[in-house]
């Protein structure tokens, strides 16, 4: 199929060079929008329709729109990178459509296609390439999402939905870039149960750690760690990343996909880099007591979080409402700075691509 399913509109307003040059300095993390944004519709008698590529604009529904109502919503989460050769490249972006996919499944919404989210996906980087940002650890983050639209307060699934592609140049997620966090570990809320959402990656799931979110932010915390929701004693995931421990005999373990957890595709590439470089990865439960125990003992050395928006980030520090305890000397370790350099320089081209995850964008330069 070579026909086009998206129609493109340049904004004729475009940003000015010098201010989205000033914008691309220190754009933070999800605060500077480019130019432009993709958008599809689908109704259950049309199926997906009218993709446009235009100027990014406020959307306008009506206020019955189910997704106001009763959250039918989710949305990915992936980076275009250019490279150091100058190309510009998107990470497993199948693996993000896939996830997609089983999303819309679990909130009983369409399916999209993975050649269309992910030529959503290529129209709008390649209009707006000019705000990938250069800098290192910088890139240009990149948001799907589906939404219900249809005006109807009676409880189904909606025949009508919006898809979108926002643009967002970024720079590290935490302020303090890849320095080690300290976690808050919840025993008042959990994330997920089984049978629930916790595999999906809806609006609804960041809804419900909020709360525990802004506790953590109050006991002087960046992020919140979660118990599972029937014993309150094994590990899950972060708000919006998975977890890693590090021990010193060279196994690396995280929390197996039980469906109550997000299953993170920089999860997968670290757990196939982390076989390749020779560590023992085991996909196992692990309890907060444990935890401390092997932390206190010096059998636990690193501990790490990640995700596309962080990439890998060191856990220094582990907060609960009793107390506290450090990983390590609380300083970044080998083995997750390792693994950091790994992943960042395959995204950047910098190390061969040997698992064929990097999606080249072909930029059109204008002639003349
Ligand atoms: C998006 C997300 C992750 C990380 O997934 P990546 O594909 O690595 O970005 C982890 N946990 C939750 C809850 C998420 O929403």
């Amino acid at each position: 199929m070579s026909e086009k399913s998206f129609v493109i509109t340049p904004t004729e307003h475009p940003v000015s060079d010098a201010d989205r040059a000033r914008l691309l300095e220190h754009p933070g993390f999800g605060a500077v929008f480019s130019d432009h944004m993709a958008t599809l519709k689908w109704t259950s008698d049309k199926g997906w329709h009218d993709g446009l590529v235009g100027p990014r604009r406020p959307f306008q529904i009506d206020p019955a729109a189910a997704v106001l109502h009763y959250g039918q919503e989710i949305f990915e989460g992936m980076k275009a990178y250019q490279t150091q050769n100058g190309g510009v490249v998107l990470f497993r972006p199948e693996a993000n459509a896939k996830r997609f996919g089983r999303s819309a499944e679990r909130l009983a919404m369409p399916v999209l296609p993975t050649e269309l989210f992910i030529e959503a996906i290529e129209e709008l980087v390649r209009l707006d390439h000019e705000w990938i940002p250069t800098s290192e650890g910088a890139s240009l983050y990149l948001r799907p999402f589906l939404f219900a639209t249809e005006a109807f307060l009676g409880v189904r699934p909606s025949r009508e939905f919006t898809f979108c592609v926002l643009a967002s140049p970024v720079g590290p997620y935490f302020s303090g870039g890849q320095k080690p966090i300290t976690v808050w570990v919840s025993k008042d809320y959990i994330r997920a149960a089984s049978g629930g959402t916790g595999a999906a990656k809806c609006g609804g799931n960041y809804a419900a750690g909020l709360l525990a979110q802004a506790q953590a932010y109050d006991h002087g915390c960046d992020q919140v760690v979660f118990l599972d929701a029937v014993e309150r004693r094994w590990i899950e995931e972060l708000g919006g990343m998975n977890v890693f421990f590090v021990t010193k005999d060279g196994k690396l373990m995280t929390p197996p996909l039980s469906g109550t957890i997000l299953e993170g595709i920089t999860r997968d590439s670290i757990l196939k880099l982390a076989a390749e470089q020779g560590l023992t990865v085991q996909e196992t439960p692990y309890s907060y007591e444990q935890w401390k125990l092997d932390a206190a003992s010096g059998v636990l050395t690193e501990a790490f979080a990640c995700g596309t928006a962080a990439v890998i980030v060191p856990i220094g520090v582990v907060r609960d409402a009793a107390g506290e305890f450090t990983i390590g000397n609380g300083a970044a370790g080998p083995v997750t700075e390792t693994l950091y350099h790994r992943l960042v320089n395959i995204q950047r081209g910098v190390e061969a691509d040997t698992h064929e995850w990097l999606h080249k964008i072909e930029i059109l330069q204008p002639v003349g």
